[in-house]
């Protein structure tokens, strides 16, 4: 299933490339520069993956481009099909490297997870990724090429497409990959995806909000708060002790916000950890004056986690309460369950099965 052509060094495969990168190739092969246009549109608008598809390039160059470069997506190992129609792509990228990816369709929209990272170094301790090894980072061609798969099978282009950057890894521990991706996905050029339809999910790196606040397209943030306090955060997701909750709520303060934009804060809500009334409250209190929507994650329980989940009348109470405060709450419904498509829960088995943990 590995493909070599997928190795980080790997400078022949053209899906990920910018407009720039295949100017120079192009520009290399001594053709004009419009030749990158057409093979820019072939890929991330045609979803072209074969050189013999584009039939707007004569055969001759055509087959100058098929010796020089490939037009690799990141090799699918497995979709797992769920009862309620979610589809869970494992892909692997290396040598026992998998990432996965799902997609979940829904009435009015689908929506896309992408990873970007094969595990996560992090750590939290209610995550499956957090549990595995951090192997490396993924390129754009790996971070989009999920898209780009996911779309080539998704077959309608009816549909609104969400994109959520919520799977495995954090995304501003791959700053400068991800941040590529992304003006790969929203360019009008290229695949045309409204920057208001990203999501990226931080654990809270403080500079990486602090970065992306000064860039040109900016996608919606969410935030994994998952605590109300410093001691409890502290032992869910480490990076707390260096970037704490006044300084994390901070940098939200800080971020631009676009009309009507709001900041998502998610928040995991673990049996007799973080989820009782007095959480509520101070939840409310922490975020007061932020344009904020709150999603609550009811824990995936694990066997390799430690935790359990909250019980149903906990949530219920404890989303009354943001309710009774006016504040926007959504209980993310499980889906996807029979596959194990949950976000946090991606590739552990698969990781697992080959012995890395
Ligand atoms: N690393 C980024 C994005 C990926 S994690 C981040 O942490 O934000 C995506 C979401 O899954 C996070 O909100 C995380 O808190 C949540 N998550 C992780 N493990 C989970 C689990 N076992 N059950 C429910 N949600 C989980
Ligand atoms: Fe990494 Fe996010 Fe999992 Fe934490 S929750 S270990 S940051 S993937």
């Amino acid at each position: 299933m590995y493909n070599e052509s997928m190795q980080k060094a790997d400078t022949t495969n053209l899906v990920g490339a910018s407009l720039d990168d295949l100017e120079a190739a192009i520009g290399g092969l001594g053709q004009p520069r419009y030749r990158a246009r057409q093979i820019y549109a072939g890929i991330y608008q045609r979803l072209l993956r074969s050189w013999d598809d584009f039939s707007d390039i004569g055969k001759q160059l055509r087959e100058t481009l098929k010796e020089r470069f490939t037009l690799a997506y990141p090799p699918v190992q497995q979709v797992f099909v769920s009862r309620d129609g979610t589809r869970r792509y494992l892909f692997e990228v290396g040598p026992g490297q998998k990432i996965e990816s799902v997609f979940i369709p829904e009435e009015k929209r689908d929506t896309f997870c992408i990873s970007t990272q094969v595990g996560c170094a992090v750590g939290c301790i209610f995550c499956v990724t957090g549990k595995l090894r951090m192997r490396r980072n993924l390129v754009p061609g790996e971070i989009v090429g999920q898209i780009l798969s996911l779309l080539a099978d998704r077959g309608t282009t009816e549909k609104r497409l969400n994109i959520v950057i919520m799977g495995m890894g954090e995304p501003f521990h791959n700053y400068d990959n991800v941040m590529s991706s992304i003006r790969l996905m929203t360019d009008e050029d290229g695949m045309s995806i409204s920057p208001r339809r990203v999501t990226l999910s931080t654990s809270g790196v403080v500079p990486g909000i602090r970065k992306l606040a000064e860039e040109p397209v900016i996608p919606n943030l969410a935030i994994s708060l998952n605590a109300t306090t410093d001691e409890v955060r502290d032992v869910l997701i480490p990076i707390n002790r260096k970037w704490n909750i006044a300084t994390l709520l901070q940098a939200c303060r800080d971020f631009p916000l676009a009309q009507r934009g709001r900041i998502t804060f998610e928040y995991v809500l673990i049996g007799g950890v973080n989820d009782s009334p007095e959480d509520a409250r101070r939840l409310v209190r922490l975020l007061q004056g932020l344009r904020k929507k709150i999603n609550l994650i009811p824990l995936n329980a694990d066997p390799w986690l430690s935790l359990k989940s909250p019980s149903s009348e906990r949530v219920l109470e404890f989303q009354q309460i943001l309710v009774d405060h006016h504040v926007t709450v959504n209980v993310r419904r499980p889906r996807g369950e029979d596959v194990y498509a949950a976000c946090g829960m991606l590739a552990g088995r698969e990781q697992a099965k080959g012995g890395d943990r």
